[in-house]
């Protein structure tokens, strides 16, 4: 079974998923990861991925469900995925939801729910390493990160404007994809706002049942 890991923007779901991957072998396909990498790149493609990253907006589904594809078509045989950041919206989640069906895939959806104003003071304040891109919160005082000794930065997109330009999709995008796994009885849910090691323990209590078979 495949997960699909849902949360507000700083809800600590790349760290939760991280660990959750870890735990049950799962292959992480980060979205925004991957979006970044090729934003990188000097090709007209990168230079439009770069320009909507930074202003805080969704990249195209066409070129999101081209790069998922192309992920799944390189996945070692009962490879189960954890997917991070997609589907972000209705028009995505259908696509999303063919492609894995299309493809024979089941899976769950999770959901680490936080209040807005968390996300909005942990974003303002957190720090990742420009190397291994682990994510420091405001109280990891050091300047180098903690895994790969790599420089800690603030992320281009981590500025207040952006942040709110997220949250609004989050709310207005990708709330309804969330309210429809809801209603169909796939999504799990657990309480982001408490420690990472509780989140994670209650993560794994509910997960353990279903991946572990
Ligand atoms: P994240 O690292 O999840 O905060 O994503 C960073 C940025 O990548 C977002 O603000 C979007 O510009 C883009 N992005 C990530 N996931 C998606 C997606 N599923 N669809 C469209 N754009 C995305």
């Amino acid at each position: 079974m495949d997960l699909v890991f849902f949360g507000m923007q700083g809800s600590g779901k790349g760290t939760q998923g991280a660990l959750i991957a870890k735990k049950f072998n799962l292959k992480v396909f980060e979205t925004g990861g991957e979006l970044r990498r090729l934003a990188k790149e000097d090709s007209p493609l990168g230079k439009k991925i770069k320009s909507i990253i930074e202003a805080g907006k969704l990249v195209d589904n066409e070129i999101v469900m081209e790069i998922i594809e192309n992920f799944m078509e390189h996945l070692e045989p009962n490879q189960n995925v954890l997917f991070d950041g997609i589907p972000r919206s209705q028009v995505q989640a259908k696509s999303f939801n063919e492609l894995l069906e299309r493809k024979g895939r089941i899976f769950k959806g999770v959901l680490i729910k936080i209040t807005e104003e968390v996300a909005l003071s942990r974003l303002l304040t957190r720090r990742i390493c420009e190397s291994c891109k682990k994510v420091f919160p405001a109280d990891f005082t050091a300047n180098s990160c903690a895994a790969c000794n790599g420089n800690l930065i603030t992320r281009k997109d981590d500025n207040e404007e952006a942040i709110k330009t997220r949250l609004h999709a989050f709310t207005s995008e990708t709330l309804p994809v969330i309210e429809e796994y809801q209603k169909n009885g796939k999504m799990i849910e657990v309480d982001g706002t408490k420690r990472i090691e509780e989140v994670d323990k209650e993560l794994q209590i509910i997960l353990s049942p279903l991946l572990e078979s």
